[in-house]
């Protein structure tokens, strides 16, 4: 059954893949001088945080959750790094994650699978496994992960804190190394639904070093954030509930709309008529962007090198020393659906249900203000019980990934507790997801801040 976060022993939830402690006594020291001198300081001046190791930090190493990159110290800050020091936020560390962030329990990282707070014989969702861990187990009071199909959503979900997907575009991918381009984005965990907001409003705002990166501003996700709910519409999706969806999950999602509706809110029902597309789409779409960007990893330009007579076989032995099971299913999956004879029966067709799942959201934001769902089928399951079965594994992410291929943001929050179906005694965290349109980061905040 679940442990108290309290008498948890934290070195075994291995939520740190480095920890920066010198650094971090340093600068908080420096902040604390800067205090006393009267200096003007950051809005998060002293306050620690947690780095999602596929983000860049100079002087720091980045592993990516990959022997790939074992050693590799970038010279450079990502610029989510950058707005982070100009905030005087003190970095203790950076996080565990699957490797290359692709996966949904961090057991497929190169150094050990990270542990849930709340039962430690449990995973914590993932990618970003190791960020939510360190906030749900009392290790860090904010973090930082990223988001690609729901790796920011599920694990605060399985972890039982608020995390939240911005709009693409909105947050800048400079720095944070490459998986699926089009779907990237670095984004907020927090106890509360004021935290994240804070956190993000730090990070997010136009950069030129991102050829993505929108110009415009998004909205001011503080002005409203008390406003609640009396009078919006919220919609609930057909199809992200239902057959599919533990017991316990469906009852905690049902009182979550009760509660809303006790709140002042209308609950509208809505469909999303391609959403059952939406994950074989996405395990197209971002393979295919991965197998691009995984090509840089030749043994010449970073980290791992495994010595051969010749270049073609130097760089065959270090991507097959270098890259975990995983990433090798996702290069191959990807060089697949690009190969031409493939290209237009599979990335091209899945990059039209792109588009016609961008259209099903704007159908349904007519109806609804703001959208809402379970944010993962599941509680935190076993360590090991779906490593072994990749289509499992893909399944957890199905009422994440549709937001994903929209671009619109996403939250998840704490909405209750539930049992497991091994564990019918215990007591595991369920995520509610609300998501908005396109650069309505604001109107998510609103609704999560209300629920709260
Ligand atoms: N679980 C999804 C995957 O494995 C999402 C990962 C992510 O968002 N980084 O691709």
């Amino acid at each position: 059954s679940a442990s108290s976060p309290e008498d948890l022993d934290q070195r075994d939830v291995h939520a740190y893949l480095h920890v920066t402690a010198a650094a971090a006594r340093e600068h908080a020291a420096d902040v604390d001088r800067r205090r006393a001198a009267g200096e003007e300081l950051g809005p998060l001046a002293g306050v620690p945080l947690a780095l999602k190791d596929v983000l860049t930090m100079r002087g720091v190493p980045t592993t990516c959750g990959s022997r790939m990159l074992e050693g590799w110290v970038p010279p450079y800050d990502a610029t989510v790094t950058t707005r982070l020091r100009e905030a005087d936020v003190v970095v203790l560390g950076k996080t565990n994650m699957d490797e290359f962030a692709m996966g949904s329990s961090t057991e497929n990282s190169a150094y050990g699978a990270t542990r849930n707070p709340w039962d430690l014989g449990r995973v914590p969702g993932g990618s970003s496994g190791g960020s939510a861990a360190a906030v749900a187990g009392l290790m860090a009071p904010l973090s930082i992960g990223t988001d690609t199909g729901g790796s920011i959503r599920q694990p605060a979900a399985l972890t039982g804190i608020v995390g939240a997907k911005p709009t693409y575009g909105t947050v800048s991918r400079y720095g944070l190394v490459a998986f699926a381009s089009s779907l990237d984005q670095a984004g907020p965990f927090a106890r509360t639904v004021e935290d994240a907001a804070r956190l993000q409003t730090l990070i997010h705002g136009h950069d030129p070093r991102d050829a993505t990166s929108v110009t415009d501003t998004p909205a001011d996700l503080l002005a409203t954030l008390r406003d609640g709910v009396e009078g919006l519409r919220i919609g609930v999706v057909t199809e992200l509930q239902g057959e599919g969806y533990e017991p316990g999950v469906r009852r905690v999602f049902d009182e979550a709309l009760q509660r809303f509706e006790r709140l002042g809110a209308e609950i509208v029902e809505v469909s999303l008529p391609h959403a059952g597309y939406g994950l074989p789409a996405y395990y197209l779409i971002a393979p295919s962007e991965a197998s691009s960007n995984l090509a840089r990893f030749d043994g010449v330009r970073y980290g791992l090198r495994v010595d051969a007579p010749t270049a073609e076989e130097m760089n065959a032995a270090t991507r097959a020393a270098g890259f975990g099971p995983e990433v090798k299913r996702r290069i191959m999956i990807g060089t697949h659906a690009l190969s031409s004879g493939y290209f237009d029966a599979y990335y091209l067709q899945a990059s039209k249900v792109r588009t016609l799942i961008a259209q099903d959201f704007a159908d349904a934001f007519a109806q609804a203000d703001v959208l809402v769902s379970p944010t993962s089928p599941t509680v935190a399951f076993g360590l090991g019980d779906k490593s072994a079965d990749p289509l499992a594994m893909y399944l957890n992410d199905v009422a994440t990934v549709p937001a994903s291929l929209a671009g619109i943001p996403a939250l998840s929050l704490p909405a209750g507790t539930a049992e497991a179906p091994d564990a019918p005694r215990a007591s595991l965290p369920v995520g509610l997801q609300i998501m908005a349109p396109l650069l309505r980061d604001d109107l998510m905040y609103r609704a999560g801040w209300a629920f709260e």
